[in-house]
């Protein structure tokens, strides 16, 4: 397969440095020393080949992990979250192509697209409200450029929160819940547990919950399964 060449979409790329976060940018640069040849930078949304008027369906996350995004470039690619979030979207034809854990497998996403709430590493996983706050200035022109969007998929309560708020809605309005749906600025919304490996070995999270979440999604679409 050709690299994986994430395509910017206008308004809604930070720049390899984003100074924003300070605290993100130590993190960063603390990587880009120890591991020189990693991406080590803010991760773009992953698109579809044919760019953002396909997209039907957003996928909002929390943000890179160390040794997934934020190692390889690409949403979801290269730790265990990526695993069980591929082979749901595959099964209710949101991609195609086998996921390997690499930007440059044959994984292509089908009317979805994938972003994080924060686009860079955060230490042990967990933004803090500045850096929250701060990043949505990107989650909020990356909505308003899918011109095609129709439903978003929120990952974990952090994502939830700063997508409705990107939404310009009330948090009370459309609560956090697994498997909750709201209807907010024309768009779907539904969220879910995040993916992560600690909430599906815990059984937080299962396999069946998850799909149960994309099964909605796809069904208020009309995407039939792949
Ligand atoms: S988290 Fe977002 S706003 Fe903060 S430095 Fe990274 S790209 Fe910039």
């Amino acid at each position: 397969m050709p690299p994986y060449v994430p395509i910017a979409l206008p308004g809604a790329s930070p720049s390899r440095d984003c100074p924003i976060c300070p605290r993100l940018v130590a993190f960063r640069e603390e990587w880009r020393e120890r591991e020189p040849g990693w991406h080590n930078a803010p991760v773009e949304t992953f698109l579809p080949r044919s760019g953002p008027a396909e997209v039907r369906l957003l996928v909002v996350g929390l943000a890179p992990g160390v040794r997934g995004a934020n190692r390889t470039g690409r949403p979801f690619t290269g730790d265990y979250a990526g695993d069980l979030l591929y082979a749901t979207l595959k099964r209710f034809g949101f991609a195609r192509g086998t996921f390997e854990a690499r930007p440059d497998d044959s994984l292509e996403l089908t009317r979805a697209a994938i972003t994080n709430a924060v686009r860079c590493v955060p230490p042990e996983n967990k933004p803090i409200g500045a850096e929250i706050n701060a990043c949505r200035q990107f989650l909020t022109p990356t909505i308003r450029q899918l011109p095609n969007l129709a439903a978003i998929v929120t990952l974990g309560r952090i994502a939830h929160d700063s997508t409705v708020r990107a939404l310009g809605a009330k948090l009370k309005d459309a609560p956090f819940s697994h498997n909750g749906a709201h209807d907010v600025a024309g768009l779907r919304i539904a969220s879910s547990y995040h993916c992560s490996r600690y909430n599906t070995n815990t059984g937080r999270l299962t396999e069946a919950m998850f799909a149960d979440v994309f099964e909605g999604v796809a069904e208020f679409l009309g995407v039939p399964p792949a």
